[in-house]
């Protein structure tokens, strides 16, 4: 049983298609998918009717944009009821500040002196819902101002860069309060890797725990040998859900293939038993595919 609980499509900064990405699960091995595209659950139906035709089953999640103490922190959300108005709400606000910060991250470069257009950002984004940075990295490969997306966010994006402008997003712990009471249940994405890294020790993820988080993703290409197993331990004494996951974005992301890292089926188990109680209890919610 191979699982892997966090992917992206088109739909976000990812480079296949929600019905590529889950025919390339299926041609990988993969029983159990969960697509996480940034902000938005725009893939999910396009998903879930690839899933069906090949076999995979198919977990609908969203990777929310929050903050935490002033850093920022991916939060998987899984299996919420994708149309619970507060939730719309909140992603929409998100949604709108990675809207509003394209042309002020094109207008950043031009005065940094890069010939770019948000035409140019546009082009290669197609029918991506959240558009972020890869998008403008993928438009300044296109431009032949530099290699790949790894080089873009170096030279040009990541915060301190000329490029870096700063969004919008929303209050983590009011994102797990959330995403509970829409049905789902709350995972911290890479909680040691980048910025996330300095504000979620021990006792803060105890806080959150309380706070209704059920897991944290251990397996992580951004995390260390020595952090995955840090994490695995912590989850244990802290009751949480350890997860693992490529965080696949196609060609967007190299060493990051389906697969490469993945979810036990225990903890998946867990997972999905906590997120049928949660949807129990709101009385709304997303249900889990059957596991066959
Ligand atoms: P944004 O959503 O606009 O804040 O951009 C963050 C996204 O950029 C993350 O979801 C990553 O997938 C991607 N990203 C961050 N750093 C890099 C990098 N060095 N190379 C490629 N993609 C990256
Ligand atoms: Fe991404
Ligand atoms: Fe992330
Ligand atoms: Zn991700």
């Amino acid at each position: 049983m191979l699982a892997d609980l966090h992917t992206h499509s088109r739909r976000s900064d990812g480079t296949d298609s929600p019905e590529q990405l889950v025919r390339r699960a299926a041609e990988r091995g993969i029983d159990v998918l969960a697509l996480t595209d940034h902000d938005s659950a725009a893939g999910w139906a396009e998903a879930q009717r690839a899933a069906d035709e090949v076999g995979v089953a198919v977990v609908s999640g969203i990777e929310v944009s929050c903050r935490h103490r002033g850093a920022g922190v991916h939060l998987l959300a899984y299996l919420p009821d994708p149309g619970f108005p507060p939730l719309v709400a909140e992603l929409s606000r998100v949604l709108e500040g990675r809207a509003a910060r394209l042309p002020a991250t094109v207008l950043a470069l031009q005065h940094a002196g890069v010939a770019i257009g948000v035409d140019d950002v546009h082009r290669v984004s197609g029918d991506a819902v959240a558009t972020g940075r890869p998008h403008v990295a993928d438009a300044l490969v296109a431009l032949g101002v530099v290699r790949d997306r790894t080089q873009a966010f170096d030279r040009w994006l990541s915060p301190g860069r000329a490029g870096y402008v700063d969004r919008y997003a929303a209050d983590l712990r009011s994102m797990i309060a959330l995403v509970t009471a829409a049905g789902g249940v709350s995972v911290v994405a890479h909680p040691w890797a980048r910025s996330s890294a300095r504000v979620l020790d021990a006792a803060e993820l105890a806080g959150l725990r309380d706070a209704g988080l059920a897991g944290v993703e251990a397996d992580h290409h951004d995390h260390s040998r020595a952090q995955r197993v840090g994490l695995h331990g912590l989850a244990s004494d802290l009751g949480l859900v350890a997860t693992g996951a490529s965080d696949y974005h196609g060609r967007g992301k190299v060493d990051h293939e389906l697969g490469s890292c993945s979810t036990s089926p225990g903890q998946l188990d867990r997972l999905l038993e906590l997120a049928a109680m949660a949807r129990e209890r709101a009385g709304r919610g997303t249900p889990a595919p059957s596991l066959a």
